[in-house]
């Protein structure tokens, strides 16, 4: 597959768009020219003592569904301010961020919180569940807030898809920290998302548990037909991804010797 930061605006009208995507169909993810600026020089009305972070300059990213996109770059370079972006959970200061063919720029904040509940699912390092409820309850309640009708039903899906059906009604307390991961990435794909983000999750993990918890985002992701996106330092995870990018000077850039090599 060739390796491409950008696909061209006529992609996918002419047969010849990539992994999942077809003519009558939006990418899942589609950026151009995104800037993000914080403290931006009169943004606030203060007196401009305040220094402004050009954190992204004119990127751009197409993502197909079913694609596996990892991402690297050094601390700082810009990946939770393009994950968030994709998110919702903030705006672009210039520029365009489509997720499954939505503008989230042009979404107020109601639209956004919709957009994270509907179209978006986060794998968090530390799998934010409810430790009151059980692993079934939890994802229920992840596929209920997505919209989705047959929310237990749907759970006991997922956690059948993450070998967990025996584990259903434990609470998280009563299960590993690696059946939680799997609990929190069935939370994550309960709605059928159209991306899938993962910031650094697999930061604190022995290689062994992170390579079960990648192998499980990415297939599950694949699966659901997810555009999936993975923030790591790892070349390993990065080189289980379809493409691996590097964000640098606030744009991205193929990662080459990793994947091709
Ligand atoms: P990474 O995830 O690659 O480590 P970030 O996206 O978190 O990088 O940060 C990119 C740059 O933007 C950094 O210089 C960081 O200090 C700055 N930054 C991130 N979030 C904010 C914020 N809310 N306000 C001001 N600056 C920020
Ligand atoms: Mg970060």
């Amino acid at each position: 597959m060739p390796i491409d930061t950008q696909a061209p605006e006529t992609a996918g009208t002419a047969g010849t768009a990539g992994v999942a995507g077809t003519a009558a169909e939006a990418p899942a993810l589609d950026l151009r020219d995104v800037f993000k600026i914080y403290n931006e020089a009169g943004a606030s009305g203060a007196s401009g003592t305040e220094t402004e972070t050009v954190a992204l300059r004119g990127l751009d990213l197409r993502v197909e569904r079913g694609e596996v996109v990892a991402l690297m770059g050094r601390s700082g370079a810009g990946k939770s301010t393009l994950l968030n972006l994709i998110g919702g959970m903030d705006t672009p200061s210039a520029g365009r961020v489509r997720v499954d063919g939505q503008d989230v720029g042009r979404l107020d904040e109601a639209g956004r919180a919709a957009l994270r509940r509907r179209l978006v699912g986060f794998v968090f390092q530390d799998n934010n569940l409810l430790p009151y409820l059980s692993a079934r309850e939890n994802v229920a309640l992840c596929a209920t807030l997505a919209g989705r009708p047959d929310a237990t039903a749907r759970a006991d899906a997922l956690l059948d898809e993450v070998g967990l059906s025996e584990r259903a009604t434990h609470r998280p307390d009563e299960l590993s920290g690696g059946e939680r991961q799997r609990v929190g990435v069935a939370c994550a794909l309960a709605g059928e998302p159209a991306v899938v983000l993962a910031d650094e999750i697999t930061g604190e993990l022995d290689s062994a548990t992170a390579e079960r918890l990648i192998t499980l985002v990415i297939d599950l992701g694949r699966r659901a037909r997810a555009a999936v996106l993975l923030v790591t330092h790892n070349p390993e995870v990065a080189s289980r991804a379809d493409r691996a990018l590097t964000i640098r000077d606030g744009a991205l850039a193929p990662l080459t010797p990793l994947v091709e090599a």
